[in-house]
This record gives structure tokens, sequence and C-alpha cells, in this order.
């Protein structure tokens, strides 16, 4: 279904990710290959319209974080190599091989049942080993005590014949934190990964791509490009590191001024009473409320950009609407856009508002609000997510 309101809606620069792209592949080196990670609908900037343009631009592989989204990608006619960094269950072998996913594995158990399936469907699956050098989520365990053990198994799990085994990586807790204990665990999991590598080359396994580097070591660690780098947020202009390195945001997230009335002196404004007019005060209502992914967390804490100031959120965020303050801004009227997130008015400082991480707020821009794609300045596409 085409979208022909003007509600609330996501412009979606992708002038800005070629921009960002190359500003990062500069930052990384001629020689690493990069994944861009488009996993959860490209953060919520839409995976088919990013996985293209990274595609035309020349990345060499893409990830997402379960099977349907690398299906999406396939029908779409995306034609790169796609990582699956998540869990799978094993009875989604033939999806894999259909769609050419390269699929992660992270447990013995899982790269056996793997293997044997793939034997079974008469094929062999591409694969990533992960490895866990302190992240503690997916992967074979790469601390001390467990480090001769996932050796062992790796071992086996190298010379399992239904694995194509074409790639190991591993993946940073704290890489995007400057503090001096953080730069030290991450360079521990650094070693930790370079020690497993080194140990199985001595027992004569090799990869072709070895890869670690999200957004923060991406930022932080360009030398641990390696053969591959894989960055998400910072690609998408956002993060607390994404100024550092010139990147720009992609999203802007814009709402137009509905109603506008005068209150007076001591009126309460929306649910709960949270908010009291201290002046004569003229409000204005967006059509945008959490139900678009504006965190009701953001209640009388965030602000909308007008061209002539920025105009703060009162009362509670409710479903579909929210309020603001335009007494000191006579000249917005009913019918203007404003921005609630974007180059104006960063996703960044709503997200330290909202307790949260910019990823969260991105993500969060819900089904209900159309993304309009701009190329070369122009629009190229819309999509709203409201299926029809
Ligand atoms: C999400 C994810 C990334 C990208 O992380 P950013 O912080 O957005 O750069 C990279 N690798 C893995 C394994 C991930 O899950």
């Amino acid at each position: 279904m085409e979208s022909t309101l003007k509600r609330t809606w996501a412009e979606i620069d992708l002038d800005a990710l070629a921009h960002n792209y190359r500003a990062l592949r500069k930052q990384m080196g001629p020689d690493a290959r990069f994944l861009g990670v488009v996993k959860a609908d490209a953060y919520g900037h839409g995976s088919v319209e990013a996985a293209r343009t990274l595609e035309e631009l020349g990345a060499e592989y893409l990830a997402i974080s379960n099977v349907d989204e690398a299906r999406e990608l396939r029908s779409a006619g995306i034609h790169l190599p796609i990582l699956q960094l998540g869990l799978t269950p094993v009875d989604q072998i033939q999806v894999i091989l259909d769609n050419r996913i390269t699929q992660a594995v992270w447990c013995e158990a899982a790269a056996q049942a793997f293997s044997d399936a793939a034997v079974q469907a008469g094929g062999k699956m591409k694969t990533h080993i992960k490895l866990d050098t302190g992240m503690s989520r997916l992967g074979f365990q790469c601390d001390e005590a467990h480090f001769d053990a996932s050796l062992e198994a790796l071992v086996r799990v190298c010379a399992l014949p239904g694995l194509d085994i074409e790639g190991v990586f591993t993946h940073f807790a704290v890489s995007d934190e400057a503090e001096s204990s953080c730069r030290d665990y991450t360079l521990l999991q650094h070693d930790r990964f370079m020690n497993m590598i080194a140990r199985l080359k001595a027992r004569g396994i090799t990869f072709p791509i070895c890869h670690c580097a999200n957004s923060g070591a991406t930022a932080g660690y360009p030398q641990f490009a390696h053969d591959m780098f894989r960055p998400g947020i910072i690609m998408y202009g956002i993060g607390h590191q994404a100024g550092q390195l010139g990147l720009r945001p992609l999203m802007t997230l814009k709402t137009v001024v509905g109603s506008v009335k005068e209150f007076t002196e001591g009126t309460t404004i929306s649910y709960g009473r949270t908010f009291r007019t201290d002046r004569t005060s003229r409000v204005g209502v967006l059509p945008i409320g959490y139900a678009d992914g504006l965190h009701r967390m953001l209640s009388n804490k965030w602000r909308v950009w007008t061209p002539y100031g920025m105009a703060p959120l009162v009362g509670r965020v409710c479903m579909d609407m929210c309020m603001i303050d335009l007494t000191g801004l006579p000249e917005v009227k009913e019918g203007d856009a404003v921005e609630v997130y974007g180059p104006h008015n960063s996703v960044n400082d709503a997200a330290v508002l909202a307790e949260t991480i910019s990823y969260e707020l991105t993500c969060a821009v819900s089904k209900r609000v159309p993304r309009i794609y701009y190329k070369n300045g122009k629009e190229i596409g819309r999509e709203l997510l409201l299926r029809g």
C-alpha cells in the first residue's frame, strides 16, 4: 500500500549512506572488505534500500539476524553474500541453502546438526565460526578456562563434511567506550581472538575471512580491520562516534503541526496532568505518539526542531499524538513540518534523555511510519510498512 498521507514519516537519505560508506572505507584501509549490518530492517531505516545502495557502492557482504530478513533481501534481488549472525533452527537448512545464506555456527552441537542436515539436503552450508571472546553471548568460548576444549571442538567442526567454512569472527562488548578498563577489555578480547586463530593455524586450519570490527572498533581500533569490518550503527550516521568521523545521519523523522490552541496559565496538558502551563501558552498537537516509536519516556523531556527554534514536548506522549509548546515560536503554524530526529535534532541526544541508545530509537520507528527514500537529492521510492 502506498501512502499519500502527510502525517508522520521518515526521510531516508541514501546519499548520506554513500558518504558514510566512503568515509568508513577510508578509515579502515583499502584491503578490508566492507560488511554492512542491515539487520532489524537496517536499524529501522529500511533494509532493502540500504542493501541495494551498499551493493551499488561496492560493499562485499551484508549481515542480518534471522533468515526471514535474508529472504526479504533475496526476493528484492540483492545478490551480495549475506551472513546470518544469529541463531537459526536446523530445520531451516533448505532456506539457508536456497537463499545462499552464510550461517554463523556457535557451538559444536549446532555445527554437527547443520552439517548433517546439509549433507542430507545434498549441499554444503557456507559457515562463519563465531568465537566468544568475552561478549558471553553466542560462540565457542575463548577464555582461559575453556580455550583448549574449544580448540579441540573447532578442529572437529572444521572437518565436518556439510560445512563450507569461509570465515571466523567475534563480537566486542565495550569497543565503543573510551574508558581505560573498556579499552583493556577490548584488547583482551582481540588477543583471545588472535590466539585462537593462531592455534587453529598451527593445526592446519585457516580462514579466508577473519573479522571482528563492529562500529565501536571501526571508530576506535582501525587496526582491527583484518579481512573485513562489520559496522552497523555508525554506517547510519548515528551513535556517539559517528560525529568524530564526520558521518551524517540517514534518518530524518518528521511530522506536522496539527491543531494549535492557546491555554491560560495553570492549564494541565495530557494524561496524568504532568505538565502545567506557567503562563498563557500556545500549544500544538503533533500526530506522532508512542505507537509511531516516540517513546513515552521522552514525555516532558524531548523537543522538536522548527526553522524558528526548538519546541519542547509538554505533557505525556500519547499513543498517536503528543503536544509541543509554541509560546516562544509565534511563526510556527498549523501544517508546518517539524523534525523529531535528524540532522538538526540528534537522536543521540534523545537516547540520553530516554536512558537508552540511539539504536533502540530508530528501531522503534514503527511500521505505521512510511519511509521515503532520497537519492541524488530526489525521492526514489516510498514504503508504507503497514501492509495493505
Ligand atoms: C549488531 C551486530 C554488529 C553491528 O553492531 P554495531 O554496534 O551496530 O556496529 C556487528 N556484529 C554483530 C555480531 C552484531 O550482532
